[in-house]
């Protein structure tokens, strides 16, 4: 999935708990920051693997989106990484429960989209600036879904 949505399902999330008490809307905004940096993955693999344009957003991103000439999603993409994660989770629990919940909702949600495997034929894909996207029908429902959910916690 696309880092907009990475955003906006933490965050939608995150807004229900605020609304519950739970949460302060700083936390909320953070887990839906953190579910798009858990992709910082992608960047590290492609400088370590690509063989030109190594430090390259565009070219990671490309990469990532069109190509696919390698894998870029580390060991945190992973069931090694979900089992370390949330090991880390636990710890941090026992010093501050709200910022593991906010990491809790930026990871596992951030998971949970990645590995999802909804078949959606039907793509656009459009370049900006040099940079490619391919976006399914499927994801641009969800994020229009997702800020409609959004807007009607908040009001
Ligand atoms: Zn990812």
């Amino acid at each position: 999935m696309y880092p907009q949505t990475h955003f906006l399902l933490p965050f939608f999330v995150g807004a229900i708990l605020v609304k519950l008490g739970w949460f302060s809307w700083e936390l909320a905004l953070l887990a839906g920051i953190f579910g798009v940096l858990i992709d910082l993955d992608h960047y590290i693999e492609h400088i370590f693997h690509a063989k030109k344009n190594r430090f390259s957003l565009a070219h990671t991103w490309n990469t990532s989106v069109i190509t696919h000439k390698f894998e870029q999603r580390s060991f945190i993409h992973h069931k090694v990484g979900a089992v370390v994660v949330t090991l880390l989770l636990i710890v941090l629990a026992v010093f501050s429960h709200l910022w593991s919940l906010m990491f809790a909702l930026a990871f596992y949600s951030h998971m949970l989209l990645d590995h999802v495997h909804i078949k959606h034929p039907h793509q656009i894909i459009i370049k900006l600036f040099g940079f490619y996207e391919r976006e399914s029908k499927v994801e641009l429902v969800l994020d229009v879904l997702l800020i409609i959910g959004i807007v009607l916690v908040v009001i």
